[in-house]
């Protein structure tokens, strides 16, 4: 069956079938200066996929990610969240953050950054109960993070802070997880750690979005690919899109032969 997306007299596609997706994106444009950083991208991600978004530096990566939160404002474009409007359904999306943009200066703990994956149950100024505690528990146990729970986030590894950030999504219960590269700079175990705890999420039915800067592994990683470089280069499954042509038409003379050996 063909998903029909844009009606062929150019009118916006019928709302049931921007339904079908944890995250639509139409037309979006987003600029911090004159020069846009994500210009008239269209992006469907596919439910229960683990899309990768790929692109060289610059590309507009994270950009995208932070307008489909609704943390950076866009010039135009429509976002739709299950075919509803991002504000109503913002607690099912799950975000971790690229890790340099989050910089713990003041003393928090490892288990209250996880509990602030459940501040929507709880409330500005609700309690933090047994089982809230449990639950933030058995999420730092998913990443392999337990024995962590009272240890200052910022006296831990970088890879071991992504991990917790991972927990506190995860204790979010969302059903969308978008993570903006994840791998960089961690050791081999997290990776591992993550990608296992990606794959269960999967097989849940979740979707999970992920900005990956490592060509070589996406195709044991990932189902689908989302290549753009300020414009959308390519979309599809990765034996659609993730080629030899596509990876040259979004990084150009930049990428690596040795990277794009992995590709072809
Ligand atoms: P990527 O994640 O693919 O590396 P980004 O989305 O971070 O790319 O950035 C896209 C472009 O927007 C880049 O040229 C970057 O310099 C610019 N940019 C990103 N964030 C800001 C910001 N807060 N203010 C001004 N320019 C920004
Ligand atoms: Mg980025």
């Amino acid at each position: 069956m063909t998903l029909t997306l844009a009606a062929a007299d150019g009118r916006p596609a019928p709302a049931e079938d921007l339904a079908h997706f944890p995250l639509a994106i139409r037309g979006l444009t987003v600029s911090y200066g004159e020069k846009p950083a994500v210009f008239s991208v269209d992006a469907s991600f596919h439910p229960g996929a683990m899309t990768a978004i790929i692109g060289p530096n610059g590309a507009g990566k994270s950009t995208l990610l932070k307008a489909a939160l609704g943390i950076v404002t866009p010039l135009s474009g429509q976002i739709t969240c299950y075919g509803r409007p991002l504000a109503r359904q913002r607690e099912r999306i799950a975000y971790v953050p690229q890790r340099a943009s989050v910089d713990w200066d003041f003393p928090t703990r490892v288990i209250d950054v996880v509990l602030m994956g459940l501040y929507r149950q709880l409330g500005l100024l609700g309690r933090v109960r047994q089982r809230h505690l449990d639950t933030a528990r058995a999420c730092l146990d998913r990443v392999g993070m337990a024995e962590f729970a009272t240890r200052q986030i910022g006296q831990l590894s970088g890879g071991q802070q992504q991990r917790v950030f991972l927990a506190r999504a995860l204790a979010q219960g969302a059903d969308l997880y978008l993570l903006d590269e994840p791998f960089a700079g961690v050791d081999a175990a997290t990776e591992k750690a993550i990608i296992a705890v990606l794959k269960d999420l999967k097989a849940q039915g979740k979707t999970v979005v992920v900005v990956h800067h490592d060509l070589a592994t996406v195709r044991d990683y990932f189902d689908r690919v989302f290549l753009i470089n300020t414009t959308r280069i390519a979309e599809g499954t990765v034996a659609e899109a993730f080629t030899e042509t596509n990876l040259q038409a979004a990084y150009g003379g930049r990428l690596a032969t040795a990277q794009m050996g992995a590709a072809v």
